[in-house]
């Protein structure tokens, strides 16, 4: 089942407005169950005429309705009277689409229903403040990036396959670097000048820096290293010698130097190519907000779907109880700041029971990850069921799973 819901707020909701409401929405060829009870109690007493709707409406308290929109029989509109001044509006159907259809078509009649413009009405809207607490709340305190937003977008074809390959190189400052004269080795399919167009690309976007560097001819040490080419003149310039061969600085071999920008270390991490699974999966799947950051820390990446909030650890190679620890700590966190958390641990093979922790789910081998985080999100959804209306309903007390009729 997928559902949206908008909720209304005006001075009030009495049961004149909703009688009248239901009418006009009849007129438009909407069925309700109210208006179906209606005829019914008219039937076992004096005419429906002699007895106004209001009466039916205000009978109910709280008033709930049911009704069968008029282009989709299939899919359910549940109108919720929460509050004198909230209504709630339930859109229930078999697919994501249909419940798109039908929420726009409702709000279209509603809004020449009550002759007003429905966005200053609305107050929530299919968990949009979550969205918005996201955004503003957790991708940061995660360290995420800005607004959901990928940290490093490399646009160059090459660009991506080149700093994969950059990782294996020896680190230089923490931080893996490439000599010029060694670019060849990084992608030996393509051609020299090809990959250095592609570097000095990614130095442009600011995904590399570029050095100048001098090394001593005999032992390949560095003598010294800039990004700045008049200071390497400078340098030059002058009398010094190599201190472990004793040539002049101006004999000794001149090179470039290419090392990973700070901020794509996470682009290029280990388990960068499951987190990119991950975030397809649940793009796929109607995930509007995902913000992913590969190995940075006890969280890689983390999603928001209908109010509940899904952190995710991405792990290659094997995972270690801390893994688990961690990840179950950090929902705890934001479980105590309100939210409904879903912490999934996504391996690319199995994991050992021992260290396993409760509440975690594990995805072991990435052939079952989109069947899990379907069941995750479908998780989600019921949850949401669950919160959105009062357990049972007035009208006979009707279970919700049994309002939408089952599939052929
Ligand atoms: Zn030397």
């Amino acid at each position: 089942m997928f559902i949206e819901y908008v909720d209304f707020k005006r001075p009030a909701w009495d049961a004149d407005t909703l009688a009248s409401m239901l009418e006009r929405l009849q007129e438009s060829g909407y069925q309700g169950f109210t208006r179906e009870l209606h005829h019914v109690i008219g039937r076992f007493t004096t005419g429906v005429g002699e007895r106004p709707l209001t009466r039916t409406v205000g009978g109910a308290t709280p008033f709930m309705d049911v009704l069968i929109p008029p282009a989709q029989s299939r899919a359910r509109v549940i109108l919720h009277h929460r509050a004198p001044e909230m209504l709630r509006v339930v859109i229930a159907g078999r697919f994501q689409h249909e419940v798109r259809m039908v929420g726009t078509a409702f709000k279209l009649h509603l809004e020449s229903v009550l002759g007003t413009r429905l966005d200053d009405l609305i107050v929530d809207e299919s968990g949009r403040a979550s969205l918005d607490r996201f955004r503003r709340d957790v991708v940061p305190a995660l360290q995420l990036g800005g607004n959901g937003e990928r940290t490093a977008e490399i646009r160059h074809p090459l660009g991506a396959q080149l700093l994969r390959a950059m990782r294996h190189q020896p680190a230089v400052r923490g931080r893996p670097t490439v000599l010029g004269s060694q670019l060849a080795t990084l992608v030996p399919e393509r051609s020299a000048d090809q990959t250095r167009d592609a570097m000095d690309q990614l130095v442009a976007e600011g995904a590399l820096e570029r050095w100048h560097i001098v090394l001593c001819r005999e032992t390949g040490q560095w003598l010294t290293s800039t990004p700045n080419a008049d200071e390497l003149r400078k340098f030059l310039a002058l009398t010094l010698e190599c201190p472990h061969c004793g040539r002049r600085v101006s004999d000794e071999q001149m090179e470039t130097a290419y090392r990973l920008g700070e901020h794509v270390q996470a682009y290029v991490s280990d388990n960068r190519w499951i987190c990119d699974l991950i975030e397809a999966g649940l793009r796929r799947l109607g995930v509007e907000a995902v913000a992913v950051r590969p190995g940075t820390g006890p969280v890689d990446g983390a999603a928001c779907y209908q109010g509940t909030l899904i952190l995710f650890r991405a792990k290659e190679n094997g995972v270690e109880a801390a893994d688990f620890a961690q990840l179950r700590d950090r929902a705890r966190q934001f479980e105590a700041e309100g939210w409904r958390v879903s912490p999934l641990l996504v391996a690319d093979r199995s994991v050992p029971p021992e260290g396993r922790e409760m509440g975690v789910t594990v995805v072991e081998g990435m052939g079952t990850l989109d069947v899990i985080l379907d069941q995750t999100l479908r998780a989600a959804r019921d949850a949401t069921v669950e919160t959105l209306l009062p357990a049972s309903f007035r009208l006979g007390t009707i279970p919700l799973a049994d309002l939408l009729p089952p599939d052929d």
